[in-house]
């Protein structure tokens, strides 16, 4: 089976081909700077249509998109009603979903006879019990209004969750996990027997960790303070929480590898506040775990830097807790789970 998976963010577009038997990628692009000034692609569309596939010898294409609200607890394959359901959550994901179905539609018109398939990364997280997804706030904001703890890089979570249980030779049903994905985008999962019980991001992707140029947990009362005492409308308390906090708002730059090397005071409190909120979060989750099999540290962070992981790792209710470091792979994740699906329309 050849899967192909499109993951479409606002001016960018990942392609990869899988051959799903040997689970090889047989082919890769990634597009940046879509519609941007003088940019190669004026549109998505253009820039698939720059990518030389073969679409009859693929069987299905599996979308990446951010936020299946309470509608989608399982990937979908796409129809016209489905798309119209995907559109009605653009409100909860304005910066990602209308790009996510902007890649949708534009494959459904390369490829008009083969199945698409949306794969959600909000899905895993549909296991979580209500304790864990309401917010202590007045019932009608979730009755009306959805709002609710949704939890997000449930792809990645689910990955790494599953070739941790392969590396501990058990089954994942009987698993249970601290999953932490620290990369630019960080949340951390807690996994009782394969499946996620609570997560650290919440309504949005804000929630929860110290992140690149996100805050993540913060006293909401600033948000008001912000607008009342200092006069910052809401577009420029949103680009303040996302886009000028997290370690670039504390030292000036958001990449932990830029912030690894230099001395001075700001990094060195960037990754202090960074470690020990993941730190608190791993505590938070062993209580509500209990028993814990790993701490599976994934992405660009959780990858590459020894030195985070051990730092993170300093604390001694983790001494004896045993450590995996497992590349995630969202994409072969998507691509599966088209197989699944697939599979489930022929049962
Ligand atoms: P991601 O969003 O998963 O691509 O992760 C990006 C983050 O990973 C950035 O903060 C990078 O600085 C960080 N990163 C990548 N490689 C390393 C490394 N070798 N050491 C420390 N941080 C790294």
């Amino acid at each position: 089976m050849r899967i192909a998976v499109i993951n479409a963010g606002s001016s960018s577009l990942k392609f990869k081909l899988f051959d799903m038997q040997t689970k090889k990628v047989l082919q890769e692009e990634l597009i940046e700077h879509i519609g941007e000034k003088g940019a190669k692609f004026s549109s998505h569309h253009d820039a698939l249509e720059s990518i030389d596939v073969d679409f009859s010898s693929i069987d299905a294409i599996g979308h990446r998109v951010v936020h299946g609200g309470e509608i989608f607890k399982e990937s979908v394959i796409v129809d016209t009603e489905i798309l119209s359901l995907i559109e009605t959550l653009n409100p909860l994901a304005p910066l990602h979903n209308p790009a996510n179905i902007e890649g949708i539609k534009v494959a459904q018109s390369k490829a008009p006879k083969i199945a698409q398939v949306a794969v959600f990364d909000t899905t895993f997280h549909a296991t979580m019990p209500k304790e864990a997804y309401m917010y202590a706030l007045p019932h009608e904001l979730y009755e009306e209004h959805k709002i609710r703890r949704y939890g997000f890089h449930g792809t990645s979570h689910s990955y790494v969750s599953k070739e941790a249980a392969k590396e501990l030779g058990q089954s994942i049903e009987s698993t249970n996990l601290i999953t932490l994905h620290l990369g630019n985008g960080a949340s951390v999962c807690a996994i009782e027997n394969g499946k996620s019980i609570d997560t650290s991001m919440g309504f949005t992707p804000l929630e929860g960790l110290v992140m690149g140029s996100r805050c993540g947990d913060i006293d909401p009362a600033i948000v008001l303070y912000m607008q009342r005492e200092m006069g910052l409308s809401v577009a420029e308390v949103d680009k303040v929480l996302n886009k000028k906090s997290g370690l670039l708002g504390i030292c000036g730059a958001n990449d932990v590898r830029s912030v690894l090397k230099r001395e001075d005071e700001s990094a060195d409190l960037a990754i202090k506040m960074l470690v020990r909120r993941v730190q608190k979060y791993i505590g938070a989750y062993m209580a509500l775990l209990g028993r814990v099999d790993a701490l599976v540290f994934t992405g660009g962070i959780g990858e590459n830097s020894e030195y985070i992981r051990e730092a993170v790792l300093q604390s001694p209710l983790f001494r004896d807790s045993k450590v995996l470091v497992i590349k995630t792979d969202e994409e072969l994740e998507i691509a599966g789970e088209c197989v699944r699906v697939l599979q489930s329309r022929k049962d």
